[in-house]
């Protein structure tokens, strides 16, 4: 696939760009935006953006509480947006659909409540090197608090889980919740979740998979994985900031404690004590964020129209076009699992040149591409390396783009004089 012309992509780009306003404005006096920062968060669809103008501008209200006409539309369309989302991951029920802030307070939840409930003294949290510092800082605090043990399983030089050891943690720990990423922020390597599933449940422990870098990218059955929680971002996805969602094995979630207390989560008050709320407001205390939940419904829609075996065919193209192009620079050095499907991140050094002046040259260019250790230090460690750049692909993303991105950094090795 040396030449770019021979790339066939599953749906027409342009069509798609038309559609994010971001991406036709002018940026740095009128170099065009050439947006590769989608790890971090992703641009958005005129319609999610219309969306959240129309819920301020026509049917603002709070939901669940007024009997009046504004308050119904609002709780309508806040309610019918879980529903699109819950047939979006396949979950079996809209009551298993928490909204939240996103994939990291998806995490604290179910630390504080199922977590807290029922971990002891002795027990072991899996973790592994590879995830992002909202799935470990959850579980430390945690263990300072509970005197439970957070093992991580190792990397394995090609960029992948280390699987014997993950079963010999398995076999030999008292392992009562594994908490693994569908797909790693920085490496791209999509893990095994339904066999880590299977064999986390044969050693009788429960499965939390943060899903901030899969749901976006690729269809995700969340009861076909066989996992127990699953968590991810709105902003990720085409939606708004501020709203994300957890899902949760009902039975799990109805014997859950609440997190937060306040209004909407409670069945009855009274001053010497209170009874929660059903599924799925047992976990929802106070105002939500209406218009996000309502946007990210949007969000889903574009995607499910457009289609997510597609959008995932699309990156699988942009990902190998990248890495054959990544790997023509001389001192670039591609981090992740090379030869195996990974998802659309290329984190990569160029030699001699820090990756922030990396993105700093190539930001110069029109090019946004992040850089640093993008929130997993203990990843960064493994690999020996400080900082990383990262360019990371979505829907909307060209192999045009990829060229731009490869010429930035023959520009940035003439400015450092390498
Ligand atoms: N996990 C992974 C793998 C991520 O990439 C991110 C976002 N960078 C998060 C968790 C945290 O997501 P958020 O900041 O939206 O809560």
């Amino acid at each position: 696939m040396s030449n770019m012309t021979e790339l066939i992509l599953p749906y027409d780009v342009e069509t798609v760009r038309a559609d994010f306003p971001i991406l036709h404005e002018p940026h740095h006096d009128n170099v065009p935006l050439i947006y590769l920062d989608n790890a971090a968060s992703s641009q958005k669809p005129l319609k999610v953006i219309e969306a959240l103008d129309n819920y301020y501008r026509r049917y603002n209200a709070n939901v669940h509480r007024g009997i009046h006409k504004l308050s119904e539309e609002a709780t309508e369309a806040y309610e019918s947006a879980r529903i699109k989302i819950r047939k979006f991951i396949n979950a079996g029920s809209k009551r298993e659909i928490i909204y939240t802030k996103g994939t990291t307070e998806g995490i604290n939840l179910v630390a504080q409540t199922w977590a807290r409930a029922n971990l002891q003294n002795g027990d072991v949290i899996v973790s592994t090197v590879m995830e992002h510092h909202s799935n470990i800082v959850p579980w430390q605090m945690l263990a300072m608090e509970k005197g439970v043990t957070v093992r991580y399983v190792p990397l394995l030089d090609d960029g992948t889980l280390d699987m014997e050891a993950y079963r010999k943690l398995l076999s030999e720990e008292h392992v009562k919740l594994v908490a693994v990423a569908h797909m790693s922020n920085v490496l791209g390597t999509i893990h095994p979740i339904a066999e880590m599933a299977r064999l986390a449940h044969e050693h009788g422990a429960l499965i939390l998979v943060d899903g901030a870098q899969s749901v976006p990218h690729m269809p995700v059955d969340v009861q076909a994985l066989d996992v127990d929680f699953f968590t991810f971002s709105g902003h990720k996805m085409l939606g708004p900031t501020g709203i994300g969602i957890l899902y949760g094995r009902r039975d799990l979630l109805e014997e859950m404690p609440p997190w937060m207390g306040g209004g909407d989560m409670i069945s009855r008050v009274t001053l010497e004590g209170s009874t929660w709320a059903e599924l799925p407001h047992k976990f929802e205390a106070g105002t939500p964020n209406i218009a996000q939940a309502i946007g990210l419904g949007y969000a889903v829609d574009y995607l499910t129209e457009l289609g997510m075996d597609k959008i995932h065919e699309h990156e699988k193209i942009m990902i190998e076009y990248a890495l054959e192009r990544l790997s023509e620079v001389p001192g670039v050095t591609v981090y992740g699992p090379e030869g195996v499907h990974k998802g659309a991140v290329a984190a990569f050094t160029v030699a001699g040149i820090h990756a922030h002046d990396v993105a700093q040259i190539l930001d110069m260019e029109g090019i946004a591409v992040r850089a640093g250790h993008h929130c997993a230090m203990p990843l960064h460690n493994e690999l020996h390396v400080n900082a990383t750049a990262r360019a990371s692909f979505y829907l909307y993303n060209t192999p045009a783009e990829v060229d731009a991105l490869i010429e930035g950094l023959y520009k940035a090795q003439k400015a450092f004089k390498i």
